[in-house]
């Protein structure tokens, strides 16, 4: 079967990168795991070996049936349900879950709001994505980004593992990394909204080389500027998730 660009298709080949994941993910017979896009199941065969109960949604059609094969035995024990379905449609479990998944890359950034956005967040997300964007992310340059700050308003993120592109077939053209995002929550939003705080950081990083009293002296007065001990002069790149969280408040 020929993989599908379209659907962000490149599959593991080498099971340790699934003992890896599931590694990071502290995966245990207590965890309830959401898999996005099982493909061929390499990765959902290890979480069978270590989680409780493993929910995979998976949008191809031609998986479908060759997945309900392959582990035609955990389906019918209720230890594994397929959802065929495009992730970005579904609910999550009503129990507490951790989402752990090589997911398409052309989507990542829609998967982690997706999950993000939700009344009932993942406990922690474990997730091969592009090596560069796991950088970004845990902003490994020292400069942090829109991605960055959207992901560490609501988690902890770790760059676990570098995955070289030889892991999968057809190969990509880049190499991936294991990140994980732990302690979700909404606790920083008990004082701030989730539209205001999202409002000031894309205006804020408007004109990412202007000065961010700048890009944001609608919203914020520069008094706020010296209450939050952040520098007129500073740039949004520079500053921390506090800075942006006494900002917004
Ligand atoms: N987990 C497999 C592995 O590691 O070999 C496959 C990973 S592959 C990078 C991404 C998977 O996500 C593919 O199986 C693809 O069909 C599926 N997929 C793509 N878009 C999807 C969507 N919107 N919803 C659910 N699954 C999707």
């Amino acid at each position: 079967m020929f993989a599908k660009k379209s659907l962000g298709q490149n599959f593991l080949i080498q099971p340790q990168i699934s003992i890896d994941m599931v590694t990071s993910a502290q995966i245990s017979k207590e965890d309830t795991v959401v898999e996005i896009g099982p493909g061929t199941g390499v990765l959902t065969k290890e979480l069978l070996r270590t989680a409780k109960k493993v929910y995979a949604i998976e949008k191809d059609d031609r998986l479908i049936d060759p997945l309900k094969e392959t582990f035609k035995e955990e389906i019918s024990s209720g230890l594994l349900e397929i959802i065929h379905d495009d992730v970005l449609k579904t609910k999550p479990p009503t129990e507490p879950y951790k989402i752990v998944a090589n997911i398409p890359y052309y989507i990542t950034g829609k998967i982690i709001r997706h999950f993000f956005d939700q009344t009932h967040q993942p406990k922690s997300m474990t997730l091969l994505v592009q090596k560069e964007v796991a950088e970004r992310v845990i902003a490994r340059e020292g400069k942090e980004s829109i991605l960055s700050m959207s992901i560490k308003i609501y988690g902890t993120p770790h760059y676990m593992k570098t995955v070289k592109a030889g892991n999968f077939n057809p190969v990509p053209k880049v190499d991936s990394a294991i990140l994980h995002i732990s302690d979700i929550s909404r606790q920083n939003f008990e004082n701030i909204s989730e539209e205001h705080f999202f409002t000031l950081l894309h205006t804020g990083f408007q004109s990412k080389r202007k000065k961010l009293s700048k890009n944001i002296k609608e919203l914020v007065s520069p008094d706020t500027f010296e209450t939050c001990k952040i520098p007129l002069d500073a740039r949004a790149e520079d500053i921390s998730l506090e800075n942006w969280v006494c900002l917004s408040k």
